[in-house]
């Protein structure tokens, strides 16, 4: 062949079209985004804008080898995430390893809610909150610890108490709380919280000020709906919320209205028919010794309550 017409098939910008091709023939979800961040992790880059920067760089054969290797994956709806071993979360770079649940988009709307709920400034200078005015949060399901990272970054007097059952998850949480320098205001704890609603173990801490959870909420029902990427990599544990979605939710409220201080606020992602079940759930229970009252719902990106 011709020294250079072989090899221009090599070229960053060769290989992102053929596999974002593929991927589109194949109906892989967001296939432009995947290519990309599995080229940059390869390439050792940062941002998109380098890879355009370079899309004339010809590819080493060992480069072209990993990029086939982790696109297979791909085809194999491997999630990005895990494929490329880390993912960015409201500015912080977390390490994903499968099956630990992946922080959502939705998820960010989860953060901005409990950050609005804090106090800030000058509430926070006077207010009553905690011992040397600390505001303590618990997480309960914290995964790969995104949602108690946000909050520690976001909030210069959030400490955190991240519970999780997977050991993996724990572990997760702990590594990424040390990549982020944010060990220090995290206490990681490998604990399970039984439908009854009770921990199986003790949190270290007697109230919180605010408990924050993307429980599993999926209603059995939706769960073989799920896609591939879903069904087939992340800890369905989850995900899996029983039949009306509610089987961890209801001890999530109990144990609330048993750990939260005062006014503290207990806030969750939830399916969008839960809002009301809820609400209907809290009222019937009233003559026992639920302490709590439903204060607000919000909105999603696609505006589901
Ligand atoms: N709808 C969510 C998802 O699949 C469910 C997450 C959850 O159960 N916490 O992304």
């Amino acid at each position: 062949g011709v020294p250079g017409v072989e090899s221009s098939n090599n070229t960053i910008a060769a290989v992102l079209s053929k596999w974002e091709k593929k991927f589109e023939d194949e109906g892989i979800a967001e296939p432009k985004d995947s290519v990309r961040n599995i080229v940059l992790h390869v390439m050792g880059g940062k941002t998109f804008s380098e890879l355009d920067q370079h899309s004339g760089v010809e590819m080493t054969p060992e480069e072209l080898l990993e990029t086939d290797r982790l696109c297979e994956c791909r085809l194999a709806r491997m999630p990005v995430q895990y494929i490329i071993g880390e993912w960015e979360f409201r500015g912080i770079n977390l390490k994903m390893v499968p099956p630990v649940f992946i922080p959502r988009p939705e998820t960010e709307i989860l953060v901005d809610v409990v950050i609005a709920a804090l106090p800030h400034g000058k509430e926070c200078d006077n207010c009553s909150i905690a011992e040397g005015c600390h505001v303590h949060v618990l997480e309960v399901g914290s995964g790969c610890g995104a949602v108690s990272l946000s909050l520690i970054k976001e909030h210069p007097k959030v400490y955190c108490t991240a519970v999780d059952q997977s050991t993996t998850a724990c572990r997760l949480t702990q590594e990424n709380a040390i990549a982020a320098g944010f060990a220090r205001r995290i206490n990681v704890i490998h604990a399970k919280l039984s439908e009854d609603g009770t921990f199986n173990k003790a949190l270290g801490q007697d109230k919180f000020d605010l408990i924050v959870s993307n429980p599993p909420y999926v209603l059995s029902k939706d769960m073989l709906a799920l896609q591939p990427e879903i069904k087939l990599y992340e800890d369905l544990r989850a995900l899996d919320g029983g039949v009306d979605g509610l089987r961890l939710i209801r001890p999530l409220i109990k144990i609330a209205s048993k750990l939260l201080r005062h006014k503290g606020r207990l806030v969750m992602e939830v399916d969008p028919s839960h809002p009301e079940a809820i609400k209907k759930w809290i009222s019937e229970e009233e003559q026992s010794d639920l302490r709590l009252k439903y204060e607000a719902t919000h909105q999603d990106y696609s505006h589901k309550p």
